[in-house]
């Protein structure tokens, strides 16, 4: 079968290029989105993650606060940072980079940031607007850039069937929930740890999107042929012939999938630049709205 390697380098920087755009006629207006990045203690991909966020933001004009705070930073210090951010006017978006230290309480940062600032769709108000098809609430990045990788590659969803494995709330319900809504209006079953039978039931899938965290979870005995396949999975495997001893990989098995499938997303290049695109594009929504733009 011929199948198409979904490309998400080009399609992040299609999304890139639409940004840029408004984004000069929003500063024509007067307004700057901004977008404030806050990471609390040392880990190392934490670090990287919250980097390039704010590079992506300095190559596209948006105006960027980076905040590290130390590990030993209280809850009540962070959510004094939280408060002092959702009265700057120059901030449209909030995001603490996830997971926080463990003596920080997340779903409370979460609960403190201004659900028109929760740039990552996390505020329980915006899972609700999610559900409602509420077009002025914020969906998270990961999915968002999912529906953008179909809808750029032409790949129709309506009547499809659609199977999640993944139930988090960064991605698996999200995700379901686009999919099942009156835009994309497929037929949508999650999966998770304990379902019966994932093979058999990932079969009976035209779209299978794969949210996990195990390398190589899903193999050819998963894919009904000509099934179109996204890999949201990251994971890190030992691998000693690379300088750093690991290599990237996703959920999906993709030598063994690949011929089987008439769409697929590769891991690294696939969803993963499509997650900051998103979270460009929610901050640019943010400050349209907060402006009226
Ligand atoms: P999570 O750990 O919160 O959720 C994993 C889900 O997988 C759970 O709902 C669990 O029920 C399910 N699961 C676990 N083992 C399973 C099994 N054997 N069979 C079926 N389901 C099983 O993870 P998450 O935050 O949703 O992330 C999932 C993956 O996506 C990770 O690899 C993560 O690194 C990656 N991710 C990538 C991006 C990106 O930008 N591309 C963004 C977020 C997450």
């Amino acid at each position: 079968m011929d199948t198409i390697i979904i490309d998400g380098k080009q399609t992040a920087r299609s999304v890139l290029q639409r940004l840029s755009a408004q984004i000069g006629q929003l500063k024509q207006s007067g307004h700057t989105p901004g977008l404030a990045v806050v990471l609390v203690g040392e880990d190392p991909a934490s670090r990287v993650y919250v980097n390039s966020k704010v590079k992506a933001c300095e190559e596209l004009g948006i105006y960027s606060q980076k905040w590290a705070l130390p590990t030993e930073t209280t809850q009540e210090e962070l959510v004094q940072l939280i408060r002092q951010l959702n009265a700057d006017d120059r901030i449209h978006g909030i995001l603490v980079q996830s997971p926080p230290p463990k003596h920080i309480d997340e779903q409370a940062v979460v609960l403190a940031i201004d659900p028109r600032k929760d740039v990552d769709g996390f505020h329980p108000i915006n899972v609700a607007k999610l559900v409602l098809e509420d077009p002025t609430g914020f969906v998270p990045c990961t999915p968002l850039g999912c529906m953008e990788l179909l809808s750029a590659c032409g790949i129709p969803t309506q009547g499809k069937h659609a199977v999640v494995i993944g139930r988090s709330m960064i991605v698996g319900k999200p995700m379901a929930h686009l999919l099942v809504g009156k835009r994309a209006n497929a037929t949508v079953t999650i999966a998770h740890s304990r379902t019966a039978d994932l093979p058999g039931l990932c079969r009976t899938a035209d779209i299978l999107v794969a949210a996990v965290g195990r390398p190589g979870l899903v193999t050819a005995d998963f894919i009904k042929p000509g099934a179109v396949v996204l890999d949201v999975g990251i994971n890190r495997v030992e691998d000693a012939t690379r300088p750093r001893g690991y290599r990237i990989v996703g959920d999906v098995d993709f030598a063994s999938v690949q011929p089987l499938c008439s769409a697929i997303t590769p891991v690294p290049g696939g969803v993963g630049p499509m997650t900051i695109a998103m979270l460009m594009s929610n901050t640019v929504k943010a400050c349209k709205l907060a402006c009226g733009a």
